[in-house]
């Protein structure tokens, strides 16, 4: 028979990851304080619940994507949290983005708790998440991982088990963000540069994705959203910014002083004061034309 699953957070990402476990003929029990991201999941065919506490009380495995690491640790240790309530032996995969530390917190008390977890930050936005092709960077054990291996599959494309430390795929998450906010600042103060020139940015971009200039995150930043107008979430500035601030922690900790990644989180903090928090990352475009008056 096959395993019970639990998916707790249903937003950008966890919810298209919830469905694919859906279309793959597993039962999902999902849980979010979010009225319609339920609504949306029940729709889908989730057995929606009323708590996090539910989820691991009925599932051999849950899994959770949830916004910053203060919500990950109320989910996981708190009184109601999921690792107290879990059944023994459950396997907890935490999607979130979280720091190192907290992975290694839960790694150390779920397994005092006989449970098992993996550290399990993803990366490939919203169209990785929907087309299942996003890339999962894997710490935890061995066999932990091995047992997990199906439904990486199902929800994304390549995973990668990268040691025993529960946290290394978090370390190498948070290298990979610090390039999304070098990249879509870059993204922002090319276009507008052309742009204040009078280069249509459609020009710019046919020449530069044939060019060094050209990137993932161009193509992503300018194809979906810049080019559309269209800026709701995908991935939030707040959540690049919770990103680029973990990064900035890990760097200080390593004794590395990153010149322009340090520079970053104050960037982003003033594009989110601007109004732009909740909007696509790609908004940085929105700031930046707003000071060169386009
Ligand atoms: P999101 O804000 O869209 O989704 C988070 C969901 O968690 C929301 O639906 C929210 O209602 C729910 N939630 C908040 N508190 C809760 C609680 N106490 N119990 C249950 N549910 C709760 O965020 P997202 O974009 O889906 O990102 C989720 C995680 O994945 C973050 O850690 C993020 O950094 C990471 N991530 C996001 C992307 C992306 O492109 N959006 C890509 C890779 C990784």
């Amino acid at each position: 028979m096959k395993e019970k699953l639990g998916f707790i957070g249903l937003g950008n990402m966890g919810l298209p990851m919830s469905i694919n476990l859906l279309k793959a003929n597993y039962q999902v029990y999902g849980f979010d304080t979010n009225a319609k991201a339920m609504e949306q999941f029940r729709a889908a065919g989730g057995i929606g619940v009323e708590t996090a506490k539910e989820v691991a009380q009925q599932c051999d495995v849950v899994m959770t994507s949830l916004p910053t690491p203060q919500v990950v640790e109320m989910v996981y240790q708190s009184e109601q949290g999921i690792i107290h309530h879990a059944k023994k032996g459950c396997l907890l995969i935490d999607f979130s983005t979280v720091n190192p530390e907290l992975n290694d917190s839960l790694y150390k008390e779920a397994k005092a708790l006989g449970l098992r977890y993996l550290g399990a930050p993803v990366s490939g936005g919203v169209i990785g998440a929907v087309n299942a092709t996003l890339t999962i960077m894997v710490g935890g054990d061995k066999e932990d991982y091995e047992s997990a291996a199906k439904i990486f599959g199902i929800v994304g494309k390549n995973s990668y088990h990268l040691g025993i430390s529960s946290s290394v795929g978090t370390r190498i998450k948070l290298l990979n963000n610090l390039m999304i906010g070098f990249y879509t600042e870059a993204v922002a103060e090319t276009i507008v540069l052309g742009e204040k020139m009078g280069i249509h940015a459609d020009v710019l971009y046919e020449v530069l994705s044939n060019s060094y200039g050209q990137s993932r995150i161009y193509e992503r930043n300018y194809v979906e959203y810049m080019k559309n107008d269209n800026y709701e979430p995908g991935f939030s500035t707040n959540l690049l910014l919770k990103d680029l601030k973990l990064a900035k922690e890990m760097a200080d900790e390593a004794g590395v002083s990153l010149r322009i990644g340090e520079k970053l989180v104050d960037l982003y903090s003033e594009i989110a004061q601007q109004g732009y928090g909740e909007n696509d990352m790609s908004a940085a475009y929105l700031s930046l034309k707003e000071t060169a008056k386009i």
